[in-house]
């Protein structure tokens, strides 16, 4: 069994209710806000770079 109680990986807010993505947890309102921001936003880029270290495991490797 996973751990229900997990952070979200983006804003630290508890949500059993959220998805996980390659192990991280991400809570419904930031996956609501990822889906609902478009390119243009400037939230984007910081959104986008977020889940690409999920996905992508791109943690900083020095
Ligand atoms: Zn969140």
């Amino acid at each position: 069994m996973e751990n229900s109680n997990k952070l979200c990986f983006m804003c630290g807010a508890i949500d059993s209710d959220g998805i996980i993505l390659n192990g991280e947890m991400i809570c419904r309102a930031c996956e609501e806000k990822i889906v609902r921001t478009s390119a243009s936003d400037p939230e984007y880029d910081d959104y986008k770079d977020k889940v690409k270290v999920i996905l992508f495991d791109e943690h900083a490797k020095c």
